[in-house]
């Protein structure tokens, strides 16, 4: 798939003109409002180059209540908002079509952290929040913000909670979904919903933060979010470990959990050719092991208290794997470095397929213990499909979430193979749909999946969907052509 214009989708909205541009710059100040191309240009791209959409304005408020007033006037005249956060999403979300009807509503001013309250465990921030800054001062404060992923550096917490971002530490936190105490949130005609409450219980009825969680943007506006902090973790002990194949690999997974319980903090899975990859392009990298092994995991434990021996755990835990056979070679990090070189390793396997050529991605699921049968069976299907091709599986074992990417073949044409995408993508997702699984198991919907939606959704499902999508956009001014695909 190449880059592509992203196609109008929202016949409604009106094209934003002079007068609305002059009440936005009355309302947020001229220096919020962009209209220049070259200042407009890097909102309307995204990192994998694969969708681009153009805009006339992009508007950063700087409040939540600059957002309300910027969405009240944009609901009273027709204009269609695309909420942007980072820019990191890996779907297309958070790009505007190719009408120029859309106008981009960047969260990037509201970046307060207004309270972290340690001893209820609460961090209260505001949707433009970079997750890497929270991270930071949760530690800062004694406490722990879990959510992890590569793209920490720029993403932002509205956009994490409106993809439900998942991660390296969803195995003992959950995703972002389980992190999150209230919300507030702007509507798409403008009001503000206060519902940042920090309470660990409360049944009052629906639990209406769900919906705006990895809603895309599609019901409204993330402004603000009341997040769980946890315990620091005081020890840290990481594995790298070569094994045969990923029916060894969760073993040693299962091994690892029935030893550790909850201090099994993070199970990632990793081919050798990924490997080869971060190795070629990660600038520093180093194999942690003397010979190459076909497959490896890095294994995490963690504990919140001196009272346990981190390190005496993870030995038991290789002792008792290398006494069962179950992994060939392993390294344990000597120091907080290269436990972080061996996460380093993991982290950049992403970004190094790009040097590689062109790459067909998937973000799929399965239930954990179906993981090797389904590399057993997509593997030799891709392979028989791109002869040459080189598959690049790896990921959350530990939550049964893989990246199923298939790097072209040596020499390849980049863009013919690329034009295999969809192509692939069926074969793939049929075989998950066999086994239970999902197609999207962390990047969300946006428009790469739209379409694919109605295939593995349950009807009754997509109709209470779009039923709430009515329900809190009549107008279908939020983020329109995402997610949801249009009616039959
Ligand atoms: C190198 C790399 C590694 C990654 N690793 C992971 C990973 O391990 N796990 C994972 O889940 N994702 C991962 N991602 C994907 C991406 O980082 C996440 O989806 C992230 O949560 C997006 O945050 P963002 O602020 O960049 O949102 P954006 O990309 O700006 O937006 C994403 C979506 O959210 C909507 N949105 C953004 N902010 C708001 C708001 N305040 N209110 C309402 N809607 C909003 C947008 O309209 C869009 O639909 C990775 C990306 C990269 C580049």
């Amino acid at each position: 798939m190449t880059s592509k214009p992203v196609s109008s989708a929202s016949p409604s909205s009106n094209q934003p003109k002079a007068e609305h541009i002059d009440h936005f710059s009355r309302l947020i100040g001229a220096g919020n409002c962009l209209t220049a191309a070259q200042d407009v240009a890097p909102y309307c791209e995204e990192l994998r180059d694969k969708f681009h959409g153009c805009t006339p304005l992009v508007l950063k408020p700087g409040t939540s209540a600059e957002v309300s007033a910027v969405m009240k006037y944009a609901y009273d005249n027709n204009l269609a908002i695309v909420p942007q956060g980072g820019n990191t999403g890996l779907v297309g979300g958070q790009v505007p079509d190719a009408s120029g009807d859309q106008i981009i509503l960047s969260l990037e001013r509201l970046k307060t952290i207004r309270e972290i309250d340690a001893d209820s465990n609460v961090a209260i921030v505001e949707a433009g929040v970079i997750l890497e800054v929270l991270q930071q001062a949760a530690e800062d404060a004694g406490r722990f913000f879990p959510l992890s992923l590569g793209a920490q550096g720029s993403c932002q917490i509205g956009g994490n909670l409106s993809t439900n971002a998942g991660g390296t530490g969803v195995l003992a936190y959950g995703n972002m979904r389980d992190l999150v105490l209230g919300l507030e949130v702007v509507l798409p005609d403008g009001r503000l919903w206060n519902g940042l409450r920090s309470l660990r219980k409360d049944n009052t009825g629906y639990d209406l933060k769900h919906l705006f969680i990895g809603a895309e943007g599609s019901l409204g506006v993330i402004t603000a979010a009341s997040l769980k902090l946890f315990p620091k973790p005081l020890q840290q002990e990481v594995a790298f470990a070569g094994v045969a194949d990923p029916h060894q690999a969760l073993k040693l997974f299962n091994l690892a959990r029935n030893h550790a319980g909850s201090m099994l903090t993070g199970f990632e899975l990793m081919p050798r050719m990924g490997m080869d990859f971060v190795l070629a392009h990660l600038p520093g990298a180093r194999d942690p092991l003397a010979d190459p092994h076909p497959w490896y995991c890095l294994v995490e434990v963690t504990a919140t208290t001196k009272a346990l021996d981190s390190r005496a755990l993870i030995e038991a835990i290789f002792a008792q794997s290398f006494e069962e056979g179950l992994v060939d070679d392993a390294a344990l990090a000597e120091s907080q470095q290269q436990a972080s070189d061996f996460w380093a390793l993991r982290h950049g396997m992403s970004e190094v397929q790009r040097a590689e050529g062109g790459s067909i991605k998937h973000d799929i699921s399965v239930p954990v213990s179906q993981v090797p049968a389904f590399l057993d069976r997509a593997l030799p299907a891709c392979k028989e499909a791109l002869p040459g091709c080189r598959p690049v599986p790896f990921g959350h074992m530990g939550d049964g979430n893989l990246h199923f990417n298939i790097s072209q073949p040596v020499g390849a044409d980049k863009d013919a193979f690329l034009a295999r995408w969809e192509e692939i993508n069926e074969k793939v997702h049929a075989i998950v749909s066999d086994m239970g699984g999902s197609i999207s198991a962390e990047h969300g919907i946006g428009l790469l999946k739209r379409d694919l939606l109605p295939g593995v959704k349950d009807p009754i499902e997509l109709d209470l969907m779009r039923a709430i999508k009515r329900q809190f956009d009549p107008k279908g001014l939020m983020n329109p052509g995402k997610l949801l695909p249009n009616e039959q």
